[in-house]
């Protein structure tokens, strides 16, 4: 009996990037072979994304077309997971009829025996799996593809509660993983070949662990031998600590690039948001950030467009964009998500009124970006070559100590660092050669 293939396809975030890599160790170890190739697999699973309505329509699409393929492929065995299944649950099986199962982001454990059963015959029987609340995966080594960066999670779930956001509702209560696991995930990266890591948690900087907090654990994990560069994701402005800029001011591996989303420049938003500061406490660390660490590249996430937003606090928006003077920033339209407390309010701000903020703030954000790199022309950076340019083979691509995209003339290897002398800005990339 040839092995069963399986292909999964990730929306989404880094968590669920990694999430994927989690999956495909779990099938691995079972003896399921995962495949590339969608037309050839067994088992087809789509690892959903909830943050906003666009992203599960998307899916939903997705879904429904493979669903339709049952009707010819009657032993094919297609399967939801991630934040969508977790949010939808049930709800899922009336939506896309011949769905065969939905998994939460914590059952992942069950997803081999579930996919046993499924092909043992017991097809067309629909399961939905919620999983434990206070799962980790530790133990569950991530089967990474190709790459000189490794995600690896921290920590899973999130206690904030931001008023339009699904993620607590999806992901469940924080909990972090220890130290130890931890840092030996990370040697087995580094081991792998990866010289970047990732360290990734919807709320990264609010990791604790007895007598440790995030900043400890960064100064542990830094001193990890061959490892290259450390970067850390998702933090939130209440936790960011001075000893964790100070950690970050003391360079070594650790990146210069935060990503500290803002999401609003009005105080009157941000309470309604629940996000716990005020736009003054936000620039407040910004000018700790600068000081501390001349040449971080600061990034962030920005909302517009959420319910009872007037045009005096977009202007407040735009504002804090300006004196923040974000090196790049992610924008996004408010997108009512059911179970939220923001879904409780009035989504009265017009589509067209939403798109157009939209707008203003993606132009003065690529503005900002656009300067930020041209200041770069005539200066040496250090680049961690990733991969060869897509657009032209005599080139390799890889990015700064800041995280910036960089474009390099010549022939180089994955993971080997060069420094270069930046000649120009092509887009959203710097180019240079190397010296
Ligand atoms: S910090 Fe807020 S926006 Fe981020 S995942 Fe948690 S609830 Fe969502």
């Amino acid at each position: 009996m040839p092995a069963t293939k399986i292909y999964l396809d990730t929306y989404g975030c880094q968590m669920n990037l990694y999430d994927g890599e989690l999956v495909t160790s779990l099938l691995d170890a079972d003896g399921f072979i995962m495949t590339h190739d969608e037309a050839s697999a067994d088992v087809i699973l789509i690892n959903t994304c909830a943050v906003r309505g666009h992203a599960e329509q998307r899916a939903l699409g997705r879904l429904r077309t493979l669903a339709a393929q049952k009707r010819t492929r009657r032993e094919l065995v297609v399967g939801v997971l991630g934040c969508m299944a977790e949010n939808l649950r049930e709800n899922l099986r009336d939506q896309i009829p011949g769905l065969d199962f939905v998994v939460g982001p914590d059952a992942y454990r069950q997803l081999p025996n579930l996919i046993q059963e499924q092909l043992n015959g017991h097809s067309g029987t629909f399961h939905y799996v919620h999983g434990a609340p206070n799962e980790t995966y530790s133990e569950v080594p991530p089967l990474r593809r190709e790459g000189v960066n490794a995600w690896v999670a921290i920590m899973r779930g999130c206690d904030n509660f931001c008023s339009y956001c699904i993620v607590p509702y999806v992901r469940g209560r924080e909990r972090s993983r220890s130290p130890q696991e931890i840092i030996s995930e990370v040697e087995t990266a580094v081991a792998q070949g990866f010289p970047e890591v990732t360290l990734l948690g919807q709320n990264v900087n609010s990791y604790t662990w007895p007598d440790l907090d995030f900043p400890d654990l960064l100064g542990r994990v830094a001193e990890i031998k061959g490892l290259k560069r450390l970067q850390f994701i998702t933090s939130h402005p209440k936790d960011l600590s001075d000893k964790l800029i100070n950690r970050m001011a003391s360079g070594g591996v650790l990146g210069a690039s935060l990503h500290l989303p803002a999401q609003s420049g009005s105080d009157r938003i941000l309470k309604a948001m629940n996000r716990g500061y005020t736009s003054a406490d936000y620039l407040r660390i910004v000018d700790k950030l600068r000081e501390a660490i001349p040449g971080l590249a600061l990034t962030t996430d920005l909302l517009c467009g959420f319910p009872g937003e007037t045009q005096e606090d977009l202007c407040q928006t735009l504002d804090l964009i300006r004196q923040a003077r974000f090196d790049d920033a992610f924008t996004f339209k408010y997108s009512e998500r059911p179970g939220t407390a923001a879904a409780k309010l009035e989504d009265d701000v017009p589509e067209k009124v939403k798109v157009e903020r939209l707008e203003r703030m993606i132009d003065l954000c690529r503005q900002l970006s656009h300067e930020s790199r041209q200041k770069l022309v005539g200066r040496k950076v250090e680049v961690l070559i990733e991969n060869p340019s897509p657009k032209n083979s005599a080139e390799w691509t890889g990015r700064t100590r800041c995280d910036r995209v960089a474009i390099v003339p010549g022939n180089f290897h994955r993971g080997e660092s060069v420094t270069i002398k930046v000649a120009e800005v092509r887009g959203f990339s710097l180019w240079g050669n190397r010296i």
